[in-house]
């Protein structure tokens, strides 16, 4: 039977530019549905005896092309578990290694994290007494943008994940702290409940996220570009977001992300805003600090320049959350590369992610 490949699932993104022979199998990274962002590839490749190499043509042309270097594409036979596969970045292509084992082999940017997953958790998590599961808006397409409370105290932590869809581990993060936030008898989730009131939105681009969409939602909008004044039409999940956070207040904003060339974890915070203060900026530092000793995965260290004094663009969520409200907010990098020793420290996968979380 000759080689096939195909995109047909939530979350899928390829083109076929040559599959059949005994050559390479030769593909491309499409842009996302409505801009021209394009990182995310998510495929099966069914039946094949022999080992062939994959090669996607124009990763050279993607929006983050130094993503590749270090990189190792993700491949699961089952869908539920993933390791990384052997991959080089040669002239401009990602070439990976195909060993056919089954019936159908998934290959991903990242482990995938579809809506349908997130559904399964969450029927999960609301049956705890102490959690409830609501719906913040309706995404670009209708659907409902997921949004799960808990908590009786009386400051308020908001976190985001997946504003950006390519970015999965903020999926595994927030899939970490649902399971931990659902146990009846966890004494540090009742430590933090009764000082806290939690709001989790666990997957805010939840079209994107089925699109196969890096960055962008059906609109073609990104999200994390929408805060300061966001449309309605074009931004209908930031637009209903804000408005809850208005009428509950923040007091602690954490918005989840990955990135997809810095080697470690790493938070980016208010650094920038206009209005931010040395005692802010004293928080955000000792938040971080916590960070760094409780989970061992994030660095002192940016992945990205920081914003110099009053430059942040308060279009992203976490500047506009600590310059309106003059709490601490955090935005939270995880990695999306394994780079093996090079990393800080080597093997990030799904389930370090949800240790995270
Ligand atoms: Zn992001």
């Amino acid at each position: 039977m000759p080689t096939w490949v195909d995109a047909d699932f939530p979350g899928g993104s390829i083109e076929v530019v040559r599959a059949a022979g005994r050559g390479p199998i030769e593909l491309a990274i499409p842009e996302d549905s409505a801009s021209d962002v394009r990182q995310w590839f998510a495929f099966r490749v069914g039946t094949g005896e022999r080992p062939r190499d994959i090669v996607i043509q124009n990763a050279g042309e993607a929006t983050f092309p130094n993503g590749w270097p270090g990189y190792r594409a993700m491949v699961s036979h089952d869908g539920a578990r993933w390791s990384r596969a052997p991959t080089a970045y040669e002239d401009g292509a990602l070439v990976i290694r195909h060993v056919p084992r089954g019936q159908a082999t998934l290959y991903a940017y990242f482990a995938l994290y579809p809506v349908a997953r997130l559904e399964r958790l969450l029927a999960r998590v609301r049956r705890a007494d102490h959690v409830s599961v609501g719906v913040a808006g309706e995404s670009v397409m209708g659907r409902p943008v997921p949004l799960v409370s808990a908590g009786w105290g009386d400051r308020t932590v908001w976190l985001l994940a997946r504003q950006h869809p390519g970015e999965v581990p903020a999926s595994f993060v927030a899939d970490g702290l649902l399971r931990r936030l659902a146990r009846e008898d966890d004494d540090t989730v009742r430590f933090v409940l009764e000082r806290a009131r939690l709001r989790v939105a666990p997957l805010v681009d939840v079209d994107g996220a089925e699109l196969g969409n890096m960055r962008t939602n059906a609109a073609g909008a990104n999200l994390n570009r929408a805060w300061d004044d966001p449309d309605p039409e074009d931004a209908p999940e930031v637009h209903a977001l804000l408005g809850a956070i208005e009428e509950t207040g923040v007091d602690l904003f954490l918005d989840v992300h990955a990135d997809e060339s810095s080697p470690f974890a790493f938070a980016a915070g208010s650094e920038g805003n206009p209005s931010v203060t040395d005692e802010l900026l004293a928080r955000e530092a000792e938040l971080r600090a916590i960070l760094e000793d409780e989970t061992r995965e994030l660095v002192d260290e940016p992945g990205y320049p920081l914003d110099a004094p009053g430059e942040a663009d308060l279009s992203c969520a976490s500047n506009q959350m600590g310059e309106r409200f003059g709490c601490p907010a955090l935005t939270l990098e995880m990695p999306i590369k394994d780079c093996g020793d090079e990393c800080v420290p080597a093997g990030w996968s799904p389930a370090r992610a949800q240790r995270f979380g």
